[in-house]
């Protein structure tokens, strides 16, 4: 009586591990979120909205007030040149935005490039939206493609390319080299990018973020999406962006439209403050995150652990097989929360096949008391498992 894809879809381990963090009374560095409560001044503004501004139905593809500092954002930090009247539409989250591309854009039978690791929403909505997946495998430690995988994957059929760029879980951005080649093979082969770009602004040192939108080719035949929740690190607002040229936005705010028609009018009039009211968030931002990343690394390195280089996003992954843990992601993360007190995420969960079983992703966004406490009980989790 049901759709058997969703059918057969598990509980994503996001929710399943931050389920067991609560049950447990587990630190929880898995699902990615922030413990600080966001900045004081963007909450400020949607309380204020909330009490005396909209509450009624905001137009279908944003409040202009929004999409216009959207606009301005882009140009500002990445130089693009968007109009936010038939460029831009703002989304319930990313999540809706990408659900927006592949109901707008797939048609039965087309092939979708993905890339696993793979975030958990990509593939179950391609395959309900009637698209063929075709999948690329990334392995540690560079998580890279290259030309010859690339050709094995794009065919005459290949309707659209999935970039997430930076990368989660992998916590890695991809390089202008790799960004050119994939960008050859999307004009090469007439395909669409779709590119989740939700940490754009959490990169940290001299990373770069590079939007695939701006390569050659590109312009015309790329979808962007950006998420609010996470440039202002208040993941539960669900306020995304999905830009694209006119004839594609064209499409996708028709599927925007019958899929939540609008968002909160308060919080879209909070981030579109914040968006032209942030630069000293937006320079503060990455070098705090970065301090906990470093704390968390030396933290781990010091009980033995190694850990892969974090360029980005809230992550930091574990080699568990080179820090001497003989068991595979997902077992030692069920008894690193269920004995040992703290959750992370087994980066197997983001494969389909030929899963890489050796690598542990942890948030980083916590305080330091957080972070310490989760080095320790990792450390125990590890004795435990020997
Ligand atoms: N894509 C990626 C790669 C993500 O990591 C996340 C959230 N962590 C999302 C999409 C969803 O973003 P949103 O909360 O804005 O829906
Ligand atoms: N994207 C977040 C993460 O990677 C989780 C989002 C979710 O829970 N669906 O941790």
């Amino acid at each position: 009586m049901v759709n058997p894809i969703y059918a057969a879809l598990p509980t994503t381990i996001f929710t399943v591990m931050s389920g067991l963090a609560r049950e447990t009374g587990a630190i929880n560095l898995g699902q990615g979120f922030p413990d600080e409560p966001g900045p004081e001044a963007i909450r400020r503004v949607a309380a204020e909205a909330v009490l005396n501004g909209n509450n009624q139905y905001p137009p279908m593809p944003g409040i202009p007030e929004l999409r216009e500092a959207a606009a301005r954002h882009y140009a500002r930090f990445q130089g693009l040149d968007l109009d936010w009247r038939t460029e831009i539409t703002v989304t319930s989250g990313a999540t809706e935005a990408l659900a927006c591309a592949f109901l707008a854009l797939i048609e039965p039978g087309d092939e979708v490039v993905l890339f696993q690791p793979v975030y958990d929403a990509y593939a179950p909505m391609v395959r309900r939206a009637g698209g063929v997946v075709r999948m690329a495998t990334l392995t540690p430690p560079l998580w890279r493609f290259d030309r010859a995988m690339l050709e094995g994957v794009f065919t005459g059929r290949t309707k659209a390319v999935v970039l997430n760029n930076p990368l989660n879980p992998t916590a890695t951005a991809f390089t202008p080299e790799d960004l050119a080649l994939l960008a050859e093979f999307c004009v090469r082969y007439d395909a669409i990018a779709i590119c989740d770009e939700v940490w754009e602004q959490v990169v940290f040192g001299n990373t770069v973020h590079r939007p695939l939108m701006a390569f050659p080719g590109m312009r015309e035949r790329t979808v962007k999406i950006g998420s609010a929740g996470k440039m202002f690190a208040l993941t539960g607002w669900k306020v995304g962006f999905l830009i694209a040229a006119p004839p594609l936005t064209e499409v996708l705010a028709k599927a925007h439209q019958f899929l939540t028609f609008t968002t909160a009018p308060n919080l879209q009039a909070a981030v579109a403050w914040g968006l032209d009211n942030s630069e000293d968030w937006f320079a503060a931002m990455p070098g705090a995150l970065a301090a906990s990343r470093a704390r968390l690394a030396e933290g781990l390195t010091r009980e033995g652990f190694v850990v892969l280089p974090s360029q980005a996003t809230y992550f930091l992954n574990i080699d568990l097989a080179a820090s001497g843990v003989a068991e595979d992601d997902m077992a030692f993360c069920l008894r690193a929360v269920k004995e040992a007190g703290v959750a992370g995420i087994p980066v197997s969960a983001f494969y389909e096949t030929e899963a890489v079983t050796t690598v542990m992703r942890l948030c980083f966004a916590k305080r330091d008391e957080t972070l310490d406490e989760g080095v320790r009980r990792l450390a125990r989790a590890r004795a435990l498992s020997r």
